[in-house]
């Protein structure tokens, strides 16, 4: 099969540690990280409500359980798993041509989800976010000020189980100074897509004429 131009990368995090802060930030400041092309967040499907400011389409695509039951039906996801109560899921529709066009894209997804990603697509960069610490963790959810007392105890009570499966990811990124952190992100980005097997498909003229 050949492979798509693009990169497929996965980020997974505890909720709260930074991956929506840390992943958006680099869709916006692909530039300045000379990365060679703006990367692109994939658009999940949820059953969860829509928190105050998230756009339908845009933050999620939210639909009913039973439109969700029925896209599973239609095997058209990539993946899906049930995260805190609620289905969560990638849709093909969602990826594969972005792909093909040389887009990097991002999912921002829980374990279960990037352990079936990796296992129809090995080639898939996973990346796990940890926080500095467990406490800096709740604070950033408090801090946040989106979801309720409950939603967080319930979030903080799932994150070392999240956590554990942190070194079944090929990167680790501790997010402490986020500045850092998003620059140690935007290096991995850049990295893979200067590799050969990119390279040889995006300067294909270019290296017939030398080579
Ligand atoms: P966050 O933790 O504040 O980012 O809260 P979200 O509601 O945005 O995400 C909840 C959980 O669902 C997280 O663990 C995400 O990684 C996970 N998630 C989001 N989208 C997907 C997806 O498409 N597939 C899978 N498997 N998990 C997802
Ligand atoms: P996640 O998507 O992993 O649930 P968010 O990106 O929503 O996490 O981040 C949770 C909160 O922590 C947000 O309010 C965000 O602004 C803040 N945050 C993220 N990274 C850092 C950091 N390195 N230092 C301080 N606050 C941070
Ligand atoms: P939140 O409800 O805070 O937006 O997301 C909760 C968790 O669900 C996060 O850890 C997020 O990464 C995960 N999540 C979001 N979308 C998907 C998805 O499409 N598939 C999977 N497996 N998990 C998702």
């Amino acid at each position: 099969m050949v492979q798509p131009l693009g990169n497929l990368f996965i980020v997974a995090a505890p909720s709260g540690a930074g991956k929506s802060s840390l992943i958006n930030a680099l869709l916006e400041s692909a530039p300045q990280h000379n990365l060679l092309n703006p990367p692109e967040l994939s658009v999940s499907h949820t059953t969860r409500q829509a928190r105050e400011g998230e756009i339908d389409g845009v933050h999620y695509n939210f639909v009913s359980v039973d439109v969700f039951k029925q896209m599973i039906q239609q095997d058209a996801f990539y993946e899906h798993a049930e995260v805190f109560g609620n289905f969560y899921g990638t849709s093909k529709a969602a990826i594969s041509d972005k792909l093909d066009q040389g887009v990097d894209v991002f999912l921002d997804i829980d374990w279960q989800g990037a352990r079936q990603i990796k296992t129809i697509s090995p080639e898939v960069i996973s990346i796990f976010i940890l926080p500095p610490s467990i406490a800096i963790l709740e604070e950033r959810l408090i801090g946040r000020g989106k979801d309720s007392a409950d939603v967080i105890k319930k979030r903080m009570s799932q994150a070392k189980d999240e956590m554990s499966h942190a070194a079944e990811f090929d990167y680790i990124l501790i997010n402490d100074n986020f500045e850092e952190t998003l620059k140690q992100l935007a290096n991995i980005v850049l990295d893979k897509s200067l590799r050969a097997d990119k390279q040889r498909t995006r300067n294909a003229t270019l290296l017939e004429t030398l080579l």
